[in-house]
């Protein structure tokens, strides 16, 4: 088994690490992918909001770049993670709302026909949204079987559209295996059969690269608070594509997606481009750790993110081999790494028990029932060492359990 300072000296992303919070204490935290560590830049960040800029300019702070932060950190997201052009990325609500308000658009915009296509292992909140979106428009869900320890795949979308699919949506990476589906080919394939798609970006944005415009993708939305930082709760991005952007009809039409919110007209005019996407007023605030992140990923570039990703995880599933798989534990990703996204679930019947034991171990995990153990491996933010001690810890519970 490899030696994790060996690794470590030989990371060119080492330094990053001491940049976050916590990095200095022993804990381990494999939980990046659910909620990434914040950057130390971000406490003295938000304080200095609070005085110079909430405090100092008050309501100017609108004319002075607030106003069009969703667009402007939405570009940025867009260049440093997504492969989007300028002009089709918006941030705010959260992932679920701006998975509704895309969703509901997708089937707007293929009046008459009958079916959206999900996968039956997507996450809760997409089927949930799916859900009830079909039982808003009278449309019904066709579902995808799919093997939980990979994913779908673009045969299984082939045989699912046809030419009553309105919409098809699916997840990049998903959240229980980490598997990466063909976003290129799935979304040629939804087009031949007259399909839009709406891709969730959650678990790639940040750790894996994403080509939006290169996959010839509809739409988009995804998490910043994950792989990116964000902050509990920090607000969503979405993604229209530009030839959707003079025709994309979304459902809660407020006074921030308006031509001109300050005329305070009758009726609602949808302003050009993807500002029509917003609703409301933007949660500035939230925004702020996120443009942090943006920042340290823009400096170090995502494909170098990536190289450290798939390093980690292949240390990870080898350590498991080694150390837990004697034991009974399965390696419930995939094991072709270019298939494989930033994390490895690993798969015992006691995983509840072992997640719950490591917590007062401070070795922190997450558990994605039946039987998961995920592993995130946020890139910038974990060290080999860490991973070695934090599957080590696994080892040991697992034993005592036995
Ligand atoms: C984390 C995650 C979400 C979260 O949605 P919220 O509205 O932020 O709670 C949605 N979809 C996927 C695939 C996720 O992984």
């Amino acid at each position: 088994m490899t030696d994790p300072t060996l690794l470590d000296a030989d990371d060119p992303l080492a330094r990053h690490r001491d940049l976050f919070v916590g990095a200095e204490t022993p804990l381990v935290y494999f939980d990046g992918n659910s909620l990434g560590r914040p950057l130390r830049r971000t406490g003295p960040a938000l304080a200095a909001f609070v005085e110079e800029h909430w405090g100092g300019r008050l309501i100017r702070g609108w004319d002075e770049g607030w106003f069009d932060l969703p667009l402007t950190l939405g570009d940025r997201i867009g260049r440093v993670v997504l492969g989007a052009g300028a002009g089709q990325v918006a941030v705010g609500d959260s992932t679920t709302v701006l998975l509704y308000k895309l969703v509901r658009a997708a089937v707007a915009a293929r009046p008459g026909r009958r079916e959206i296509v999900i996968d039956r292992d997507s996450f809760p909140t997409d089927r949930y949204v799916v859900q009830g979106v079909a039982a808003e428009c009278g449309l019904d869900v066709r579902w995808i079987e799919v093997d939980t320890a990979a994913g779908v795949t673009a045969g299984q979308v082939r045989g699912a559209v046809g030419e009553q699919t309105a919409a098809v949506v699916l997840s990049h990476v998903a959240y229980r295996s980490a598997w990466i589906a063909d976003a290129a080919a799935i979304t040629a394939i939804a087009h031949d059969a007259g399909a839009l798609v709406v891709w969730d970006l959650s678990h790639s944005a940040g750790s894996v690269p994403v080509r939006l415009d290169d996959w010839g993708a509809d739409l988009a939305v995804g998490c910043t608070y994950k792989y990116l930082n964000g902050g509990p709760g920090a607000p969503a991005f979405a993604y229209v594509a530009e030839r959707h952007l003079d025709t994309v009809a979304q459902p809660i039409q407020g006074w921030m997606g308006h031509a001109d919110p300050f005329l305070m007209g009758p009726d609602w005019t949808p302003a050009p481009g993807v500002r029509r996407i917003l609703s409301g007023t933007p949660p500035v605030v939230g925004m702020l750790p996120l443009t942090l992140m943006l920042d340290l990923v823009e400096e170090v570039g995502i494909e170098a993110v990536r190289a450290k990703s798939q390093r980690l995880t292949a240390y990870a599933a080898e350590v498991a081999a080694e150390l837990l798989e004697p034991l009974g534990v399965v390696n419930g990703s995939p094991r072709d790494p270019d298939r494989l996204g930033g994390h490895v679930t690993l798969l015992h019947p006691r995983m509840r028990e072992v997640t719950a034991a490591l917590w007062q171990r401070d070795v922190i995990p997450d558990y994605r029932d039946p039987g998961g153990l995920r592993v995130g491996l946020s890139p910038l933010s974990t060290s080999f060492t860490e991973v070695r001690r934090g599957l080590e810890a696994t080892r040991e519970v697992l034993v005592v359990l036995r």
